[in-house]
Formats: C-alpha cells, structure tokens, sequence
C-alpha cells in the first residue's frame, strides 16, 4: 500500500520531532510553532522497543496530528524499493528481523546492506522513514 501525502507531509514532521531539530519543527500547513501536546509510552509486545503514541498540534492553526513511534538499532538485511529488513536485538536482548514498508534512500539502503553497518531505524506509524546516524 503507497503511503498518500498527507501520510508522508506526517511522518516528515514525526521525524524531525524524533531527531530533534527544532528550527524546522514547523507545521506543514501555515509554518508555525508544533508544539507536543502528548507523548506516552505504549504497551507493545509486537514491537522490539518502546513505542510512543505522540499527538502534536499547530500553535496557529487546526493542524493537528497523532503517530506511533520508535527507534531500534539494527542492519538492513535486505530490502527493495518498498520492502527493508531490519536485523538486531531487542530491548531484551533477543535477536530479531522485522519487515517494514519504509521511506528511505536506496542508495543508503543499498550502501548499508554493503556494510553491515548498525544503525539506528525511526519507525512511524510502521514506516521505516529515517536512518539516524
Ligand atoms: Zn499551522
């Protein structure tokens, strides 16, 4: 299933709340202010790590949106254009692979396959849409 504008323009905005850059925390609509209104842990046991339910909303206009979120350390196994494969170790230690949909650059998927390299995976909504560090 493709991932429509309106989810994408979201999960851009989950993203940089995750990675914290506050400069462009700005809302896709009118450019003003998002301001957290909920942050909570959730209960998961399909999940290899704690996932945030967050609501943000828009200091200066009714933009509002909620995401489930969170980020897990792992290798990309494998993945296609849609498709990625995340291996690694849950919170409890355990050795995992997960299949997401996922939004990020071939060419750094492909580069990461390569290497092997751990890195950390943002999940939104059940999207791999960021690679940090
Ligand atoms: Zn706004």
């Amino acid at each position: 299933m493709a991932v429509n504008s309106y989810n994408k323009t979201k999960m851009e905005v989950f993203s940089k709340l995750w990675i914290g850059d506050d400069h462009s925390f700005r809302c896709p609509e009118c450019g003003g202010q998002l301001i957290v209104i909920q942050a909570e842990p959730l209960e998961s046991y399909d999940t290899p790590a704690t996932k945030y339910e967050t609501v943000i909303e828009c200091s200066s206009c009714s933009y509002h949106a909620r995401a489930e979120s969170y980020t897990i350390l792992g290798s990309v196994k494998d993945f296609d254009m849609e498709h990625i494969e995340v291996s690694g170790w849950s919170e409890s230690g355990s050795r995992f692979v997960y299949k997401y949909e996922h939004l990020v650059d071939y060419n750094l998927l492909s580069k990461l396959r390569k290497t092997g390299d751990i890195v950390e995976f943002l999940i939104v909504d059940d999207y791999v849409i960021q690679v940090i560090g």
